[in-house]
């Protein structure tokens, strides 16, 4: 079976969020499987010199967009047993970050149609594209449109996966006609049309042969209007094509024994973790003292993530006895506030703003507890991370978070976090207090851990269910 995987980020390329992390670990995982998978992203100036200086360019066409034709390079280059294959615009991708721009519709519809256009012109057509969030939604629109009469394109098919309903990649109908060079036809109800906009996102829903999401509790969410994003109808009209696939994680990068950001490699050694805690209590110049609960966090700053929590929390939870760690990038007024409460805590809390991979691994290795009270989350790698390096996670029970992390039963002995229903700061300071309550129960503690040390979190099962998934379109 040949998929394409078609996405905006994959590890180790470029990375802004979870979705990278899958698309950079399922291909493995699916190719162990017998799958013949190979993924193509556009070629940003983010990705590391190192695997660009090994890409070789494999073709070289124009793609028109509307009524413009644009240069296109496609590049191959192996990255560790897996094809990927990047689409070479530089005025498109060659830019300081990977999203924000104002002309996001025309990045995104280039490199739809480049992928489509690149099928024929490398012989490389597939049983199937797997494409993932807005970024990639024209793509299975487009291939039941504009292609469908193609030779060889008829009979593939698509699959398309939701990792986050919230970005969907709505813009005017008047851009997308101009880009797509399509009539009022393609903004029906049926199609495009998102309350008088366009919506990629859309797309992607009503177009798919099949559509997947990343939890399945979050799978039963967006059906509703509550975490719907003002499409649950359409995502009602298609719940018999809509898969639940929790996400896995890489369990060979994130190996707290052989991790090359650690100084002290652990696994099941309570004291090892430990040593990583005093470590980065030094390096973030805390006091040391291995008896502090830490909490880490390490996040988008979104409204997502539950940061409105958070702050409603903070003056109750900097008269505990913890130190607060926060690494976290993205919405300015999330981090004046936390840098406010850090200006006047610095003796119980840390903070660093910006992208930082190997900072991200001393947290989760040096912290007793990993927080992430999100309102809403399709199904989150932090917590998955976090119990791979023995940090017990404290969630809000919601998609992903529910179906991963269960709370402690004192009365049974079971569950690997703590988890809060109600999105209150109450709720989110009761259940800190609780886990906090245990960590001075050593014994209970250790059991708590290895609770959550039961299972590697790895992606053998769901890339399993995803091989089944394709199975039901390709025979
Ligand atoms: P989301 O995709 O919604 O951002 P996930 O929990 O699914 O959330 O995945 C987030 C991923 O990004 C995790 O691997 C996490 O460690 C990483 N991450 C988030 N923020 C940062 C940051 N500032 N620095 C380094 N890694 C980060």
């Amino acid at each position: 079976m040949r998929v394409l995987f078609a996405a905006s980020e994959a590890m180790p390329l470029v990375k802004t969020g979870g979705l990278a992390d899958v698309v950079g670990a399922l291909p493995k995982a699916l190719a162990k499987k017998g799958v013949d998978v190979t993924v193509v992203l556009p070629k940003y100036g983010e990705i590391p010199k190192a695997i660009t200086d090994r890409a070789i360019t494999v073709a070289v066409m124009e793609v028109q967009l509307g009524w413009r034709r644009q240069y296109c390079g496609i590049q191959e280059v192996m990255v560790d047993g897996i094809r990927f294959l990047l689409i070479d615009n530089e005025f498109y991708f060659y830019r300081g970050s990977l999203y924000g721009y104002g002309d996001e519709a025309e990045r995104f519809a280039f490199f739809s149609f480049a992928v489509l256009e690149m099928l024929e012109k490398f012989d490389l057509l597939p049983d199937l594209i797997h494409c993932h969030d807005w970024q990639t939604g024209l793509i299975p629109f487009l291939l039941r449109t504009r292609y469908a009469n193609r030779p060889g394109y008829r009979d593939i098919r698509t699959v398309f996966t939701i990792h986050n309903l919230q970005y969907q990649g709505v813009f005017s109908r008047a851009l997308l006609q101009d880009l797509l060079a399509t009539g009022d036809d393609s903004f029906t109800q049926d199609s495009l049309d998102f309350y008088g906009a366009g919506s990629c996102m859309k797309a992607g829903l009503r177009f798919a042969d099949k559509l997947s999401t990343v939890s399945l509790t979050y799978s039963y969410e967006i059906q509703t209007e509550e975490y719907g994003e003002k499409l649950d109808g359409v995502i009602r009209q298609r719940a018999h094509d809509l898969w639940g696939i929790v996400n896995g994680i890489d369990t060979e990068v994130y190996d707290p024994m052989n991790d090359p950001f650690l100084k002290f490699p652990f696994l099941d050694s309570l004291d090892k973790k430990r040593q990583n805690k005093t470590a980065l209590q030094s390096e973030l110049g805390l006091p040391v003292d291995e008896t502090i609960p830490m909490i880490g966090m390490v996040s988008r700053l979104s409204g997502q993530k539950g940061f409105d929590l958070i702050s409603e929390a903070l003056p109750a939870l900097m008269k505990e006895n913890i130190q607060l760690v926060i690494l976290g990038s993205g919405e300015h007024n999330i981090e004046s506030m936390l840098q406010h409460t850090f200006m006047n805590n610095r003796d119980k809390m840390a903070v660093w703003f910006g992208f930082n991979e190997g900072l991200a691994r001393r947290f989760y290795a040096a912290s007793d507890m990993y927080l992430m009270p999100s309102r809403f989350e399709p199904c989150g790698l932090s917590q998955l991370i976090a119990l791979r390096y023995r940090s017990v996670p404290i969630v809000r029970e919601t998609g992903g978070l529910r179906d991963t992390v269960e709370s402690y039963n004192e009365y049974k002995g079971s569950g690997n976090g703590f988890t809060f229903g109600p999105a209150t700061a109450k709720d989110l300071i009761y259940t800190v207090r609780r886990a906090l309550s245990f960590f001075d129960q050593k014994e209970i503690w250790a059991r708590i851990v290895a609770n959550g040390s039961k299972k590697d979190y790895g992606w053998d099962s769901s890339a399993q269910l995803y091989y089944k998934l394709y199975r039901e379109l390709v025979t």
